[in-house]
């Protein structure tokens, strides 16, 4: 089955096939000439999610799924939650976004955050949402080279390592777009 992931990130889309079973195949937004910016106006990670799928079925009229993570931090009451990508700016630019919240924890004890994915599936006109979640704590300063985003501030628990010190794979066993996708995986499964 060929599945349309609404997205423009191909690295996503990458970390994406790897975990999906044989007979899936993910198609990107790319590969179906969409090349919007999808509108992401909703105040909630579920919304956006909803928002961007609902988007490519009504244009495309395809099965697909989208999308949506925040970086949710206690001591920032939850921020930058669904604000994450465009958190210092609508460049998006992760470097400046990274700056912004050491600088608000700079002196701050409790550094305990979580990646939260949620993922909405439009399957034949019905909507089925999967969450994913990964707590863990905001470092000091930046470590590690690899991935995205927050990547090189953010360290799971259980681990020694940022998101950025881990390979592509450590990093779908555990993250929240892997757990969400694990759950994704699962539903598609049982399907057939
Ligand atoms: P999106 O909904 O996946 O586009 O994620 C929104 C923003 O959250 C991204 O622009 C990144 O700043 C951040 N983000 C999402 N997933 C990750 C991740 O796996 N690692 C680090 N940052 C992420």
């Amino acid at each position: 089955m060929k599945l349309i992931f609404a997205t423009q990130n191909q690295h996503k889309a990458k970390e994406i096939q790897q975990m999906m079973p044989v007979g899936i195949e993910i198609k990107t937004l790319r590969d179906i000439g969409c090349h919007e910016d999808i509108p992401e106006t909703a105040d909630t990670l579920e919304g956006n999610a909803a928002m961007k799928a609902q988007y490519v079925v009504d244009h495309y009229k395809v099965n697909c799924f989208a999308d949506d993570t925040g970086l949710e931090i206690d001591s920032l009451n939850g921020e930058p939650g669904v604000y994450s990508a465009r958190y210092a700016g609508e460049e998006k630019n992760a470097e400046n976004n990274m700056d912004l919240v050491l600088k608000k924890l700079n002196g701050v004890q409790n550094r305990k955050a979580r990646f939260r994915t949620v993922i909405s599936l439009m399957l034949d006109g019905e909507e089925h949402q999967f969450e994913g979640i990964v707590n863990g704590t905001i470092r000091q300063e930046r470590s590690g080279t690899e991935g995205f985003g927050y990547d090189p501030i953010f360290q799971p628990d259980g681990y020694t390592q940022t998101f950025s010190e881990m390979s592509m794979e450590e990093k779908n066993k555990i993250s929240h777009r892997g757990r969400a996708i694990q759950k994704l995986v699962k539903y598609l499964s049982s399907l057939s």
